[in-house]
């Protein structure tokens, strides 16, 4: 009998076996739809004891809900069929229900990744402003309006001023903060209607819909007052300026390109004029297009060729011996001929190109020399500095980089930097140029007398001689003002212990006074022009000037 039971036992228990599956099953799917596995695992990742609660209760929901039902299937077998019939339904319901809910979800998940991916392509992540691309939109939009309102609307275009070397110098972490910063100050000062955008590195937009070119001018001062306050990143006060640009709808053009491209001309004009701001102007554009191809050329020629130094020799009235020369930067252009160094310099000032354009000389200049100093020529040679040099924190070490490369020794250069130079930034200036003084760099102050430093202000920099600017120097036989000025000038420069040098030395006249009146050394076209390396060879081969000469060649170590 026990034997005929069995099977049917059996059966029974496999039948319970899946229906209790099929009810937890069921159950769990019900719990998915309504609580995502997912979330409750993150909760409770995230300890949120409210999470771990529930979780406690729906183990002891399933728990229960097995001995329950597991219990009364094992005492009424018969009832198994319609139990599982009615959980396939259930079941069945449910994954439906738990189906249409998670594709729900994935539907409003794909929505916001759409959405957040949209703000991402048109916005700026670091600042979060709008990004070029929907500052056109906007722009395009602006115009629309102003059409239909008969209306004006302006852009203004605006680059900052400084960034690059807070950027180059501090490192890009600080310039990111600095631009978070500047970004913040800027929104604080338009109106919540116009539109402000980061077009990339260190220049931003606005759009000021109906705003004249008198309003645009006054929100452009106003961006700039909002930069006026220096910035603290890590306990470091940095300020930065602005250059605004400004082209205004229908004066200026009436489609967005045109009135953006306008606006950057602008800005050009204001950056090179160190101004606030400018208005459009159409005498502008041909100069800003020739001034940016002239950039382009002038990167190639500091990597490539087209850069040349001519040197101009310095002679002492002491002992009439030479004491170095001067190696003065020219442009042999492909088309324009030669470029005097006035006119291209500011442009690499401006254009961030200084710094490889000042390393160009530097190297060049050494490597004559030591070139001379293998010939037996002791020669030192001064190149100018510009005021950005002195501004690189990491200048000295570009420097005696440079100096280790050609074996030269700090004797074998000098550094000319303007009376202007000392007075911007005086603070940084005055660390980069300590370093290079303690490690036995000679310094000489150049164009003497246009500037307006203090004789006590001189005194404080360990330059080994002043130049005398030119212009006082050129006409002194026939102008007795500049007479005065240069007798009186080499009496103090004497009372503080410097030597003088005068520049633009034109005629015999202007030398025999040089002499009378106890001035050190002389540069100008009455010795020497400025000249190709070659010929300064046989100028020194052939003038009565007294020539050092080196007893062997010349290979000093850095002090
Ligand atoms: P600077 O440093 O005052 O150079 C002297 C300028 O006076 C040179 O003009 C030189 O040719 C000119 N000069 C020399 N003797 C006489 C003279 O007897 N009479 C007259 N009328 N002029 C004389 P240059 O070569 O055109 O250079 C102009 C300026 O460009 C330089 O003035 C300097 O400030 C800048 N410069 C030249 N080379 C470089 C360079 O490598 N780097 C930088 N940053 N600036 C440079
Ligand atoms: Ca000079
Ligand atoms: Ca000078």
């Amino acid at each position: 009998m026990g034997g005929g039971r069995r099977p049917r036992n059996t059966e029974e228990r496999i039948l319970k076996t899946i229906a209790i599956v099929l009810i937890l099953l069921g159950s769990g799917l019900l719990v998915m739809s309504l609580f995502p596995a997912r979330e409750i695992v993150r909760q409770v990742h995230q300890k949120n004891r409210a999470a771990w609660q529930l979780l406690g209760a729906l183990i002891i929901l399933f728990l229960a809900g097995y001995v329950v039902y597991g219990g009364y299937l094992l005492r009424h077998p018969a009832a198994v069929h319609d139990v599982i019939a009615a959980t396939i339904m259930l079941g069945g319901g449910i994954f439906v229900a738990g189906v249409v809910a998670a594709t729900r979800r994935s539907i409003v998940l794909v929505r916001e990744l759409a959405e957040k991916e949209r703000f991402r392509a048109l916005h700026d992540e670091l600042t979060g402003l709008p990004n070029r691309m929907l500052l056109q939109d906007r722009l395009d939009h602006a115009i629309l309006m102003a059409k239909r309102m008969r209306e004006p609307m302006a852009v203004v275009f605006m680059d900052l001023d400084r960034f690059k070397e807070i950027n180059d110098t501090l490192g890009h972490h600080y310039g990111d903060y600095l631009l978070q910063e500047v970004a913040a100050r800027f929104r604080g000062a338009v109106r919540a209607t116009d539109t402000l955008a980061r077009l990339g590195g260190d220049e931003f937009a606005v759009i000021l819909p109906g705003v004249d070119t008198v309003q645009a001018a006054k929100v452009a001062m106003k961006l700039a007052a909002a930069l006026d306050r220096p910035f603290s990143v890590e306990g470091h006060s940095l300020s930065v300026g602005v250059s605004a640009g400004i082209a205004v709808y229908p004066e200026h053009g009436d489609d967005s390109e045109l009135l953006m491209q306008r606006a950057d001309v602008a800005m050009y004009v204001a950056k090179r004029n160190d101004i606030v701001y400018a208005l459009y102007h159409p005498d502008e554009d041909q100069s800003s297009v020739n001034r940016l191809i002239l950039v382009g050329q002038l990167r190639e020629a500091i990597a490539g060729s087209g850069l040349l130094l001519h040197y101009q020799p310095k002679i002492s009235l002491r002992d009439g011996s030479l004491c170095g020369v001067e190696a003065l930067i020219r442009w042999q252009h492909q088309s324009r001929g030669l470029i005097p160094p006035d006119e291209f310099i500011p442009i690499a000032e401006q254009a961030g190109l200084i710094r490889p354009l000042s390393h160009w000389v530097i190297d060049h200049a050494l490597a004559q020399n030591a070139s001379w100093r293998r010939h037996g020529y002791r020669m030192p040679v001064s190149v100018n500095l510009s005021v950005k040099n002195l501004q690189d924190t990491n200048f000295p070490d570009v420097l005696f980089d440079l100096l280790n490369r050609w074996n030269a020794s700090p004797d074998d250069l000098v550094l000319e930097i303007t009376e202007s130079t000392m007075m911007t930034d005086p603070a940084r200036v005055q660390h980069v140029l300590d370093r290079l003084v303690r490690a036995g760099l000679k310094l000489s102050i150049d164009d003497y007398g246009t500037g307006y430093s203090s004789l006590a202000y001189l005194r404080r920099f360990p330059a080994l001689e002043i130049k005398i600017d030119k212009s006082f120097v050129l006409d002194m036989i026939t102008n007795e003002d500049n007479a005065v000025i240069v007798r009186s000038t080499i009496d103090m420069i004497h009372t503080i212990g410097r030597q003088v040098v005068a520049e633009g030395v034109e005629d015999d006249a202007t030398l025999a006074r040089l002499e009378e009146l106890g001035c050190d050394c002389l540069q100008g076209y009455h010795i020497c022009r400025p000249l190709p390396a070659e010929e300064i060879e046989k100028w020194l081969a052939t003038t009565s000037w007294q020539v050092k000469r080196l007893s062997s060649p010349h290979s000093c170590d850095r002090k």
